[in-house]
């Protein structure tokens, strides 16, 4: 008869403290419930179909086979383009571009290449999940540094800010990287010209490298600019500048993205990633790359998405939520903690589970972006919707 047993611990856990994703967790327990699910960042939209032709068009003309490791050149041309374009910085595609598996496998790779045991990593919490464990795997110790809150009179978060003394304090001789993220998932907080100017000077005389996420480049609101690490000389030739296919063209599914780093860097990146993911798929490669030769693919993205977080903001108006500011992301934060209802007092965890499960609508909390239980009674909710799916939510967040 077979018996249940505990999984035989076979060797000791990499990762003892790691769980499950919270993206995947909430993703399951919305479908479980039929709750609409604003939790994980995704659009419910489709791509365009133009990019859908070019992937089809691409594997008729028999491009399946594998392509160089470092991506397809007309794709690392057009990145390079691109970011010459928007940010002013000639990043040579040869020498100090390669296509990833998204975002986050160009992540683990950059961290995976130049943090060794002992070193240090700076990070600014809340942080997307994935940094920690990344970091952790390759041996490097986490120095996390908290955002700032800005309250107003009635003590609601009005705006966060970059905690520079705390940076300050964080850096020494052992800091290998830091790893920033503008906009940032989950507050939509950007940085401005003059925090890159600050950051420069803080490792002017360090040898601290940068990690800067920057997958919401397109996602920058109000007529506001994105400042990427590669608008800054100085900066650029010490970061890894990471961005994401997935989240400009609505194809988080795909898993392509990019990393731009000095080539230096980009040798030990690349010496890691060819034996992580080798390569990209091919057909995706040459479908992006004929649809990123219109730049009003990604210059329309603004308006299309402020045009979202604005209808979804003043939906949420109208419900008991609170709303945090939204300047960048597709993700709008809310605070829960001053509803007239028992729930109010549940840790951002639990109400998430209870939100998803009795009003039908799926959040992240917060607190999975830290490493020590931090509750603030915020949770975030994903606008990249239909303006129906949206509607629908905001029916359901009427009831609190
Ligand atoms: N970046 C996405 C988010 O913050 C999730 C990605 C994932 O599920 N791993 O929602």
């Amino acid at each position: 008869m077979s018996q249940i047993q505990d999984p035989t611990p076979l060797f000791p856990s990499r990762l003892p403290k790691v769980g499950t994703t919270v993206f995947t967790v909430m993703s399951a327990l919305a479908a479980n419930h039929q709750a609409i699910n604003l939790g994980q960042g995704f659009p419910d939209f489709p791509c365009d179909p133009q990019l859908i032709t070019g992937v089809n068009q691409a594997m008729i003309a028999n491009h399946n086979q594998y392509p160089p490791m470092i991506g397809i050149s007309e794709l690392r041309d057009g990145i390079a383009n691109k970011i010459a374009n928007l940010y002013g910085h000639q990043y040579d595609p040869e020498s100090e571009i390669t296509i990833t598996a998204g975002g986050t496998q160009g992540i683990l790779t950059a961290i995976l290449c130049c943090v060794s045991p002992g070193d240090e990593v700076v990070l600014i919490e809340p942080a997307y999940d994935s940094y920690r464990p990344s970091i952790e795997l390759a041996g490097g110790k986490v120095r996390a540094v908290s955002l700032q809150a800005t309250r107003d009179e009635n003590g609601q978060v009005s705006a966060y800010e970059i905690p520079w003394q705390a940076l300050t304090a964080a850096i020494n001789s052992k800091t290998r990287l830091i790893i920033i993220n503008t906009p940032h998932n989950p507050t939509g907080m950007v940085w401005e010209r003059a925090d890159l100017e600050r950051l420069a000077l803080l490792v002017k005389d360090t040898s601290a490298l940068i990690l800067s996420d920057e997958v919401y480049e397109h996602m920058v609101y109000d007529g506001a600019q994105h400042h990427s690490v590669a608008s800054h000389p100085e900066l650029a030739a010490r970061s890894f500048l990471i961005s994401s296919f997935g989240k400009t063209y609505h194809v988080t599914g795909w898993k392509v993205g990019y990393v731009a780093a000095p080539a230096a860097m980009t040798a030990e990146f690349r010496k890691v990633h060819q034996f992580n993911v080798f390569t990209v798929n091919t057909p995706m490669q040459y479908g992006l790359s004929s649809y990123l030769a219109d730049a009003s693919h990604y210059l329309n993205l603004p308006q299309f998405y402020q045009a979202k977080r604005d209808f979804f903001r003043s939906g949420l108006t109208s419900t008991k939520l609170k709303l945090l500011p939204t300047p960048g992301t597709y993700f709008q934060c809310v605070d829960y903690s001053k509803l007239n209802i028992p729930q109010a007092k549940l840790n951002e965890s639990d109400f998430c589970q209870w939100l998803t499960k009795e009003i039908g609508v799926a959040a992240i909390p917060v607190s999975a972006f830290y490493e020590e239980p931090t509750e603030s009674g915020v949770i975030r909710f994903c606008f990249a919707k239909k303006e129906q799916t949206l509607s629908n939510a905001l029916e359901r967040l009427q009831k609190l």
